[in-house]
């Protein structure tokens, strides 16, 4: 294992993506200590036992005592409350990263927090989810082969981004740059709206059906179409309040689409049917 280039590292939010983040920390010895702080005195009983983190604790002021790097990983919308603490403790020379789903919201919690942009405050988000949630779910290898999106600002400093680089690379992680303003948007598409038609579909087939017997019937389409259905609500509902413009444009986009399906298959125009469904598999073709 590498050279710990990191005296402690404290991870603020302990569920999938931070126990993730942690345990994967510890084990490449990148850093001499991991301490891990959640609300949650479950999430924290667990962590230890699990491999997670050296030590827990509660209170976000001990967490960050010391601490060279602090990892956000709580829900989009509990970044703001966390900031609002960070801001009133002595931080050092601490690097602040996050794993938020959404970026816009974050890097203003900061700039509202702070009163400007920290320079060691580095926007990230690991593009590597799973329908699990939890400290239970926590995996070292979580983000091996998977991309991490850094929406570094123009006041974000270059130490501070090279830091958070290392870290995630340790991980097995490819790293890579996108500007703030892209990312919102860019992943309202791609994994926003996704989710959102999947929770759909569950609820609206579970609420017309008496006991879920037709789940009884589902195969493997809308098993590998429906698994997210299965993730975290409450980092979910974050994540709607928080993109919601970039998920309105585009979910209509998506609704105009699909309403020329539906007419399609009210009119029984099988050139219309087929011409959607050629350009969709060869477009996943593409990417798969
Ligand atoms: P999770 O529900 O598994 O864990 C969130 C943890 O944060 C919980 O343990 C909860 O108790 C804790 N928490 C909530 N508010 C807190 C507070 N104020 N102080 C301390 N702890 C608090 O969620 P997750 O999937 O690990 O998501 C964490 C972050 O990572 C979110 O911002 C999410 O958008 C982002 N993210 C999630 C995924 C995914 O697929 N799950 C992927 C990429 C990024």
């Amino acid at each position: 294992s590498a050279e710990p280039i990191i005296g402690r590292l404290a991870v603020i939010g302990l569920g999938l993506i931070g126990g993730s983040f942690a345990k994967g920390m510890r084990e490449s010895g990148l850093c001499r200590e991991v301490v891990g702080c959640d609300r949650d005195p479950a999430t924290l009983r667990q962590a230890v036992p699990l491999g997670v983190v050296d030590f827990i604790t509660d209170d976000l002021a001990s967490a960050v005592q010391g601490a060279d790097l602090i990892m956000l990983a709580v829900p989009v919308l509990a970044m703001e409350q966390v900031l609002g603490q960070l801001a009133q403790l002595e931080l050092g020379q601490a690097v602040i990263t996050d794993a938020g789903s959404t970026k816009n919201v974050v890097v203003d919690a900061v700039r509202g927090a702070f009163g400007y942009l920290l320079p060691q405050f580095v926007p990230g988000h690991p593009i590597a989810g799973s329908e699990r949630s939890g400290v239970e779910a926590a995996d070292a290898l979580l983000f091996r082969n998977h991309k991490v999106i850094l929406t570094p600002l123009a006041e974000t400093s270059e130490a501070a981004l090279t830091l958070v680089r290392r870290s995630w690379r340790a991980l097995g992680a490819d790293v890579e740059d996108m500007p703030l303003a892209d990312h919102d948007e860019v992943l309202a598409a791609t994994s926003h709206l996704p989710h959102l038609l999947a929770f759909s579909l569950v609820d609206t087939l579970a609420s017309r059906s008496e006991n879920l017997e037709i789940f009884r019937y589902a195969a493997g389409g809308f098993r590998d179409f429906t698994r997210i259905a299965a993730s975290d609500p409450v980092m979910w509902r974050d994540v709607f309040l928080a993109n919601r413009d970039a998920v309105l444009r585009s979910l209509d986009n998506f609704t105009h689409d699909l309403s020329r399906l539906r007419a399609a298959v009210e009119d029984g125009d099988a050139n219309a049917l087929l011409g959607v469904f050629t350009r969709a598999r060869s477009a996943r073709e593409h990417f798969s």
